[in-house]
């Protein structure tokens, strides 16, 4: 297995090294995500998923194994992957359109395409009027949005989502969990979500990869053709999303 697809993982396993021990987080992952899929990653807290979208991103280096991009090994790719955790982590002094602008300074793209496109994806999106408004004006669910278009204009190869849903309450949830997966296909995006509730894993993806408890390994895989259906509501009234979910409970519970 070699470029054949978008990102190739191949026994991959990480240890954590502290003063006193060794903690085998990872022990042994092989998967592959292709162009423009949305996978999730389920698993037992405590499992690794984190530990896994970190060497993904290519902030962690694995202890071993081979990860590629595009058939380049990550640590040569730059930039091309976004990260979005479950804090939105916009600040607090920055307008919408500041905060938006972040990533473009920070990586010195701040040119008057990218300038275009940041605008163009407020408009799109609904943040237009609130460009120079400061964050805590905004609803949960804005934010969220907010913090999706700051990854988005940097054009990532690959987004991570790290629980981004986990602190919204339950109401919001469903709102930003939509607009979330709107925009995610609207822009046709390749993702990874990383997440330990079923209904948003199966409710979300192509494919659901199913983690054992520490050290963990691949421990099943399920497919979908959920996303066929735009309304995340409507997908989860149908049978495969009832079977699926079922099915995912029996490979956590033995
Ligand atoms: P998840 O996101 O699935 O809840 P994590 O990837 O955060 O799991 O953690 C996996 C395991 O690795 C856990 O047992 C955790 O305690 C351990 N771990 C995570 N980060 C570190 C670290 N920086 N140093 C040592 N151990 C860590
Ligand atoms: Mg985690």
């Amino acid at each position: 297995m070699s470029g054949k697809h978008l990102l190739e993982l191949e026994n991959i396993s990480l240890n954590y090294h502290t003063l006193k021990d060794e903690t085998t987080a990872i022990k042994d992952i092989t998967m592959h995500v292709d162009t423009k899929e949305f996978i999730s990653i389920v698993g037992p807290s405590g499992c690794g998923k984190t530990t896994l979208l970190s060497i993904i991103a290519g902030i962690l280096k694995p202890s071993h194994g081979k990860i590629t991009l595009n058939g380049r090994p990550i640590a040569e790719t730059k930039n091309q992957i976004g990260y979005m955790f479950q804090r939105d982590q916009l600040f607090e002094w920055r307008t919408v359109l500041q905060n938006v602008r972040l990533g473009l300074e920070i990586t010195h793209n701040r040119d008057p395409e990218n300038e275009k496109y940041l605008n163009e994806l407020l408009d799109k999106y609904g943040l237009g009027d609130f460009r120079d408004k400061y964050p805590h004006h905004l609803s949960g669910g804005m934010r969220q949005r907010v913090a999706l278009i700051r990854t988005l204009v940097l054009r990532p190869e690959i987004l991570l989502l790290d629980e981004p849903f986990g602190a919204l309450d339950y109401q919001t949830r469903r709102t930003v969990i939509q607009d979330v997966s709107s925009i995610i296909t609207r822009e046709e995006k390749t993702s990874i979500l990383v997440t330990h509730d079923l209904s948003e894993a199966v409710s979300l993806s192509d494919r659901i990869i199913v983690l054992s408890k520490r050290p963990s390994i691949v421990k099943a895989e399920f497919k979908t053709n959920l996303r066929k259906l735009e309304n995340i509501e409507e997908r989860k009234r149908t049978e495969e999303y009832k079977r699926i979910v079922d099915e995912i409970w029996k490979e956590l519970e033995n």
